[in-house]
């Protein structure tokens, strides 16, 4: 079984986040340490580590994950300008925790290539 992660204990509501968007599959919550003026993370409730997993997961699931990113930026009101929508994958990809989420960055202009 995968290691626990503090993002396990936020889906568990075992510690406080602060939620902007939940269905039944996924949880949107703010970043503790913002990169932009809004930045929330969506994680799948069913766990999976990382974005590798998705290659064996029901396609639904992969649907469910960014619709839900989706409906989360929207509710921010970011729909109109835009924003940008980060995942990363492993040590190269400088994931820190080991729980897939998909980063929505967004209330300023992004700049390209990122780093
Ligand atoms: P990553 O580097 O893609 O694995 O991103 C992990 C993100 O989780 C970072 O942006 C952290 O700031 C964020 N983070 C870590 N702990 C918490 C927490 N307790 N609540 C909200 N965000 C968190």
């Amino acid at each position: 079984m995968a290691e626990q992660t503090i993002f396990d204990k936020i889906v568990a509501k075992e510690i406080p986040a602060e939620i902007l968007y939940e269905d039944e599959q996924v949880l949107a919550f703010r970043d503790i340490n913002p990169q932009a003026p809004e930045h929330v993370l969506v994680i799948p409730k069913k766990k999976l580590v990382r974005f590798t997993d998705l290659a064996a997961a029901p396609v639904a699931d992969v649907g469910h994950l960014f619709a839900g990113a989706a409906k989360a930026a929207q509710k921010l009101g970011l729909a109109e300008n835009g924003y940008r929508i980060v995942v990363n994958c492993g040590k190269h990809g400088q994931q820190t925790v080991d729980y897939l989420h998909v980063h929505i960055l967004g209330g300023r202009q992004m700049r390209w290539p990122p780093g």
